[in-house]
């Protein structure tokens, strides 16, 4: 992409109504713009973004045995009438009423409706276990939508929801969504920790908040360096009953806890050297409801023995569109964003620092030819603008071309994270941005 056509709006001010630095940084770097309280649209650079995330989201379900599906967003609502969820689910829900007359809401979950989908389709024990799950947006009308889009009031969810014979089938599919969890925020260059979270009126432990780090967190947390350390997507963890029950058991086996739930006695237990604490972000939450769902919406299977069963199910949000402004929280500097590689929305910013030099646009075009995802800065501006754009949309690398250089036919390539820079041939830069 060239820069001189591009559409990214950059704002050199920080802008008022931004408390935080994602918010901040999101507005000054043009991913965003507030349409409403809440509300936001996606410009080019935060749209690619938003779609790199998701296509790991997506890599990982899939990887995980989930199977895709796409939800409206508009629910009748009945549905939640018969789950007995439409008068508790109070001002949080946005109620719509049709020219029939007819009530209806913007989707806030999809529960209700997945247990709908999945009656009408499966027929015996035989259709279970299944998850189902789309990428898809949602409604909350929250008291105070803030921090840009980590609490937006439309906002981008991944929810999966699985469905299972028994406890133990239920059981086996959350720990492989845990498990997907894991090796999707690792993915996206997070680090995140799975925290034990109420699990309402069902009780047991299998609901977990996953909190990634970083310094401006709503919540305190405390937590075992173990956790930080393993690989998962390396690690040899599987998606077998077998692997998974050992896999679950060491999760659990360490210790991670938000202030509220902070056990001092089991604190106390963990190796002093092993003792972290933090602040986060919560970016995804698990959990199990048995049949809270299928029991009143009726989604009853006939069993192997002919008597009918009730599938247990569970329910696994990912915040798509909180990431984004997750992973500037835990990513960023004084100068701007410092994209994770896997989730940038370019691969190399091409800085052209002298456009009318014929030297200059030559190897510029060179460079922008041989990488993909390349956004080249071929604007009519001065350097200083455009050192301080490029580190401000903060892409993994900088290949920074000036008549000095290009005349030698060398560029100096910078690395944005730790900002090291070095003047290579024009080979063996590609070389480094490529290998
Ligand atoms: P919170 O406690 O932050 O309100 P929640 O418990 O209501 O979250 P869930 O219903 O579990 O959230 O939704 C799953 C995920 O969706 C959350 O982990 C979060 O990442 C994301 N999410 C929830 N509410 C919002 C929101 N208002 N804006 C952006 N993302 C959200
Ligand atoms: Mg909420």
């Amino acid at each position: 992409m060239r820069l001189s056509k591009y559409f990214l709006p950059t704002l050199k001010e920080n802008p008022a109504e931004a408390q935080i630095v994602s918010h901040r940084l999101m507005l000054r770097a043009g991913l965003v713009r507030q349409q409403a309280a809440g509300i936001y649209a996606w410009l080019p650079l935060g749209f690619r973004v938003l779609k790199k995330i998701e296509a790991i989201v997506r890599e990982e379900q899939d990887a995980a045995g989930a199977q895709e599906v796409l939800m409206p967003t508009i629910q009748p609502a009945e549905l939640w009438q018969q789950s007995g969820r439409y008068d508790d689910y109070g001002k949080e829900m946005l109620r719509i009423t049709d020219r029939h007359d007819r009530p209806m809401l913007y989707g806030p979950t999809n529960e209700e409706m997945i247990t709908e989908i999945f009656k009408d389709g499966a027929k015996s024990y035989r259709d279970l276990p299944k998850n189902l799950y789309h990428i898809q947006w949602k409604f909350r009308d929250e008291v105070r939508p803030r921090f840009g889009v980590m609490r937006g009031r439309e906002f981008l969810m991944k929810d999966a929801y699985s469905f299972d014979a028994d406890y133990e089938g239920a059981v086996v599919s959350y720990r492989a969504m845990m498990l997907a969890y894991m090796r999707t925020f690792q993915r996206l260059g997070l680090k995140a920790i799975p925290m034990q979270a109420d699990s309402g009126p069902i009780g047991g432990d299998l609901s977990h908040e996953f909190i990634i780090l970083a310094e401006t967190g709503e919540s305190e947390i405390f937590y075992d360096s173990d956790f930080e350390t393993v690989d998962w997507v390396k690690g040899g963890y599987g998606y077998t009953p077998a692997s998974l029950e050992k896999f679950f058991a060491e999760m659990t086996a360490r210790y991670a806890a938000t202030d509220e739930k902070h056990d001092k006695a089991a604190w106390e237990k963990v190796p002093q050297a092993r003792r972290r604490t933090g602040r986060g972000i919560e970016v995804g939450h698990i959990f199990y409801f048995g049949q809270k769902y299928s029991a009143p919406l009726g989604l009853t299977l006939a069993g192997p023995d002919g008597r009918p069963i009730i599938p247990h199910m569970g329910s696994y949000g990912i915040g798509v569109s909180r990431l984004v402004g997750a992973v500037i929280e835990a990513c960023h500097d004084a100068n701007g964003i410092v994209w994770p590689d896997p989730v940038a929305p370019f691969r190399c910013a091409i800085l052209n620092l002298k456009p009318g030099d014929a030297a200059c646009a030559a190897l510029c075009e060179r460079l922008y030819r041989a990488i993909p995802e390349a956004l080249l800065d071929d604007r009519d501006e001065r350097a200083g603008v455009k050192f301080g754009d490029a580190d401000l949309i903060g892409l993994p690398w900088q290949a920074i071309v000036g008549p000095r250089g290009a005349a030698a036919g060398r560029v100096e390539l910078k690395r944005r994270a730790g900002g090291e820079r070095q003047e290579l041939s024009l080979e063996d830069a590609l070389a480094k941005l490529l290998g």
